[in-house]
């Protein structure tokens, strides 16, 4: 039986609070319904100062969030999104690595939202960005330039150069390397699905449709050419989805998150801002 996109229960996982605008525009229009669910929206107690939230013009942590969770509950005004929170702490919050406990939330999270899903539909990020061991080495300098000419002529010389300019481009801080958060959020929620699918595979609703969405803006950097074709060798085959965008409505959407654009507000410029969003699907089990 085909069902109609709206008769589906559908949650979209962010990590963060922008990341459903950012990255899955096109997928909560095409659900109106779908309830987004922000994994990381917790506030550290006692509250810290990070750079990135001076940067972004707040005091410390529990401004940041208070102000972020405004931001997020402006985005969605007036849509019939069901937004829910979880207050897990993102990585630059974190004074240790991430415990069992942070897994055990966001599992019993996942459990009672399947618990009365209909076809249930979770999304989530695919993993954009430049991954951190594929940063190459320095470059060589001039006189290897050269010998590089001597072999392989001038055509060869200017793939060698264009290969430097990327790296001097990932060296100087303007590549965008994949989220660690992201991962660690995608690779929960992979994790608890297929435990829950191993352990109760006759259980209806276990049948569960899943979905990567691709990072923005990580993905200006690096696509998630690489972490598909991962995903895939763990999960099986995965289809390529790609829906059109209104870049004015998207970026309006975006805007509500004017905090976190201040770091790089051309990522809302036309030219930058893809006319189009890409995930890939597979069904589970
Ligand atoms: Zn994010």
């Amino acid at each position: 039986m085909q069902v109609t996109p709206s008769a589906r229960d559908v949650l979209v996982v962010a990590p963060h609070p922008d990341d459903a605008a950012y990255s899955a525009s096109a997928v909560l229009a095409e659900h109106p319904h779908a309830t987004v669910l922000t994994v990381l929206a917790g506030a550290p107690s006692p509250p810290v100062v990070r750079s990135w939230d001076q940067q972004c013009g707040f005091r410390d942590s529990d401004h940041a969030v208070e102000a972020r969770r405004q931001e997020d509950d402006a985005a969605f005004a007036g849509t019939q999104h069901a937004l829910r929170r979880l207050p897990l702490l993102e990585a630059p919050y974190l004074t240790g690595p991430r415990t069992a406990q942070d897994a055990a939330v966001l599992d019993a999270e996942l459990e009672a939202w399947l618990s009365a899903a209909h076809e249930p539909l979770v999304c989530m990020p695919a993993g954009a960005g430049v991954p951190f061991r594929t940063i190459p080495a320095p470059p060589p300098g001039r006189r290897w330039t050269r010998v590089v000419k001597r072999i392989v002529g001038a055509p060869g010389k200017k793939l060698f150069d264009a290969a430097r300019r990327r790296h001097r481009n990932l060296t100087v801080g303007s590549a965008r390397t994949v989220n660690g958060d992201h991962l660690w959020v995608r690779d929960t929620v992979l994790d608890h699905l297929e435990h829950l699918i191993r352990a109760t595979p006759e259980a209806p609703g276990r049948t569960v449709e899943v979905e990567f969405y691709e990072d923005y803006p990580y993905l200006l950097s690096q696509d998630a050419t690489g972490a598909v074709e991962e995903l895939s060798a763990r999960l099986g085959p995965l289809d390529e989805r790609v829906r059109a965008v209104d870049t004015a409505v998207k970026r309006a959407l975006m805007e509500h998150y004017r905090s976190q654009l201040v770091g790089d507000s051309s990522i809302v410029d036309d030219g930058v801002l893809p006319p189009s969003e890409r995930s890939w699907t597979v069904r589970l089990p």
